[in-house]
C-alpha cells in the first residue's frame, strides 16, 4: 500500500450518522504505544479507516518514517496525552517500563493486544497483568487474534473476527465500534476472566483437526499394513518374489483411496446414527452421547481430509505409467505376447470396466472438490442455508454413491476370484465397502415415506408421547385452550 493510499479512508466513516445515541467511532484520535510490526500495521489500518492516529515511541525520530504521514509519531508521554484510547502494542515483558506513564494514562482505555509464546504461560493473563500495573485505567483485551499481516492486507483477506473482553461494558463497546469501523467483526467474550482463553487462541495448533487427523492416520496405517501383506509380503513368502519396490507408490496408492472413501462415509455415518437415535427416542431434544456430538462437530475436517486423500490418489494414479517398473513390466508382457504370437489382446470387458472406473473416479473427485470449496467459510457465507445443505448433504451423498461405483468398478469380479484371497484375506476394496454401503442403505431406508415423514416431524419439534398445549378459536371467535397428545 502506497503512503498516498494510506491516508485515504478505506471503509468510510462508520454508519452512525443519524443515530443520536452513538458517537461516531472514526474521526477519533487513537493512540498506539510501540512502533513494531503490529503497531505499524495497526496505525496503517486505523488511518485507512478514518481515525487520527498518534504513535508513542521511545525513539520517535527514528521510527516516524515507518508510519504513514497521516499518523503522528511522538514520544510515549506526548502521545498518551492526546487520546483516551491507547493500543498497547508492546510485549508483556516491557509493560513495567511503561509505569512512568501511569499518571497520564489514568482514566483512559488501554487495549491489550499481546500474545504469549506458550499456552497458559503465566498465572494471570497479560491483560490482567496490565490492569494490575495500571489500576486507574480500564483495560480491554482485543485484536490479539489478528496478525499484523491481516491488519495490513485488510480484514477481507484474513480472519475477520476480533475477540474482545473487559470488565467495563462501555470501554468494550468503544473498542468494538473501532473494530467494526476497521472492517472486523467484534465478538464479545465477556469479562476480563476470558482474557486467558483469548490469549491462548492464536497458540492452539489445529485444535479441531486433531481427532480427524488421528482418524485418518489410523485408517492409513491399517489399510497400508493390510495392502503390504497382500501386495509385498504374500508374493515374497509364497513365490520368493521381491516386490518391495511397490511400497512407495503402488501400496500407498491403493491405501489412499481406501482412506478417502471410508473417511467420506464417516462424514455421513454420524448423521445416520443421530437419525436412528431421534427415531428410537421419538424426540430431537434428547442430547446425543458426547462421542457422537464430537463426531458431528468434526465432519467438516473429516470431509476435507477425505478430499485430500482423494486428490493425492488422483496424482499418484496419473504418475503410475511414469515408473520404470511399469515400463519394464509393459515391455515384458509385450515380448511374452510376441513370443506366444498373440495378436489380439483386446478384452472388451476390461476396456469397459476401465473406462467406467476412471470416469466415475473423476466425477467423484469433482464432487469432493465442490464439497471442499463450499466448506471454506468465505464461500459458505455467500450461500444461503438451502444452497449449503443441498451441496453438503445431497451432493455429498451423491459423491459417496459415485465413489462406491468407482470402488465397485475397480473391484469388478475380484471378490469372487479365489486367487485374490491372499492368506485368506479378502481384497481390500471389499473391506472399504462395509461402512459406505451401510450408510447408503440407511439413507435409502430413511428416505422411505413412512420413516422420512416421522423423522421430519421429530426435527420440527414433535415428540413421542408428549402432550402439547393447543389453542383453538371457538365459534364465537374467542380462544379456548386444552391439551392433546401429539401422537394422535
Ligand atoms: P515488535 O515488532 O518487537 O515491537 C515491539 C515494540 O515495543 C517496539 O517496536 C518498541 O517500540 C516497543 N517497546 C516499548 N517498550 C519497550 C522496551 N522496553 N523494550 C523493547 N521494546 C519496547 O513486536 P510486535 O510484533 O509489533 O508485537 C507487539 C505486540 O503485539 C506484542 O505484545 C505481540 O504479542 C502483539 N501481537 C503481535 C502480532 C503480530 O503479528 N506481530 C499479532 C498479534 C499480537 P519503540 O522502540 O518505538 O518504543
Amino acid at each position: 500500500m502506497s503512503r498516498g493510499d494510506m491516508a485515504k479512508p478505506l471503509l468510510g466513516h462508520g454508519s452512525t450518522e443519524g443515530d443520536p445515541g452513538v458517537t461516531p467511532a472514526s474521526g477519533r484520535t487513537i493512540g498506539v504505544l510501540g512502533s513494531g510490526d503490529f503497531a505499524r500495521s495497526l496505525a496503517i489500518r486505523l488511518v485507512c479507516s478514518g481515525f487520527k492516529v498518534v504513535v508513542g515511541s521511545r525513539n520517535p525520530k527514528r521510527k516516524a518514517s515507518l508510519f504513514p504521514s497521516a499518523a503522528e509519531v511522538t514520544f510515549q508521554a506526548e502521545a498518551v496525552k492526546k487520546t483516551d484510547i491507547i493500543f498497547v502494542a508492546v510485549f508483556r515483558e516491557h509493560y513495567s517500563t511503561l509505569c512512568d506513564l501511569a499518571d497520564v494514562l489514568a482514566g483512559k482505555i488501554l487495549v491489550d493486544v499481546s500474545n504469549n509464546t506458550e499456552i497458559n504461560h503465566h498465572k494471570e493473563s497479560n491483560a490482567e497483568y496490565l490492569a494490575s500495573l495500571f489500576p486507574a485505567c480500564t483495560v480491554v483485551k482485543g485484536f490479539n487474534v489478528v496478525s499484523a499481516w491481516t491488519l495490513q492486507s485488510g480484514a477481507r483477506d484474513g480472519n475477520k473476527q476480533v475477540l474482545i473482553c473487559s470488565n467495563n461494558q462501555e470501554a468494550k463497546r468503544t473498542v468494538a465500534e473501532i473494530a467494526q469501523v476497521m472492517g472486523f467483526t467484534p465478538v464479545d467474550m465477556g469479562c476480563m476472566s476470558s482474557a486467558c482463553e483469548i490469549e491462548n487462541i492464536p497458540l492452539r495448533l489445529l485444535p479441531a483437526w486433531k481427532i480427524p487427523i488421528f482418524l485418518a492416520l489410523g485408517l492409513f496405517l491399517c489399510f497400508f499394513t493390510y495392502n503390504l501383506i497382500r501386495q509385498v509380503i504374500h508374493p515374497f513368502i509364497r513365490e520368493q518374489k521381491n516386490k518391495l519396490y511397490k511400497i512407495p507408490i503402488e501400496v500407498v496408492n491403493t491405501t489412499l483411496p481406501c482412506v478417502s472413501y471410508v473417511m467420506l462415509s464417516l462424514v455421513y455415518l454420524p448423521g445416520v446414527l443421530a437419525a436412528c437415535s431421534q427415531l428410537y427416542y421419538g424426540t430431537k431434544y434428547r442430547r446425543f452421547p458426547d462421542w457422537l456430538d464430537q463426531w458431528l462437530q468434526h465432519r467438516k475436517q473429516i470431509g476435507l481430509l477425505s478430499f485430500f486423500c482423494a486428490a493425492l490418489h488422483a496424482v499418484y494414479s496419473l504418475c503410475l505409467p511414469m515408473r520404470r517398473s511399469h515400463r519394464y513390466l509393459l515391455i515384458e508382457t509385450a515380448v511374452k505376447q510376441a513370443v506366444e504370437k498373440k495378436m489380439n489382446i483386446w478384452v472388451e470387458e476390461e476396456v469397459w470396466r476401465m473406462e467406467i472406473y476412471i470416469s466415475v473416479g473423476i466425477i467423484a473427485l469433482g464432487l469432493l472438490s465442490l464439497l471442499a470449496i463450499t466448506s471454506l467459510p468465505s464461500i459458505a457465507n455467500s450461500l444461503n442455508w438451502r444452497e449449503f445443505s443441498f451441496i453438503q448433504s445431497s451432493l455429498g451423498f451423491i459423491a459417496l454413491v459415485v465413489s462406491t461405483l468407482h470402488t465397485l468398478t475397480y473391484g469388478w469380479s475380484r471378490a469372487f476370484d479365489e486367487n485374490q484371497y491372499k492368506f485368506y484375506l479378502p481384497p481390500t476394496y471389499t473391506l472399504t465397502l462395509l461402512v459406505p454401503c451401510t450408510v447408503i442403505i440407511a439413507k435409502v431406508i430413511f428416505s422411505l415415506p413412512c420413516i422420512r415423514h416421522r423423522l421430519l416431524r421429530i426435527r420440527r419439534g414433535w415428540e413421542k408421547g408428549r402432550y402439547v398445549k393447543f389453542v383453538l378459536p371457538s365459534a364465537t371467535g374467542e380462544y379456548s385452550s386444552g391439551e392433546t397428545s401429539s401422537n394422535v
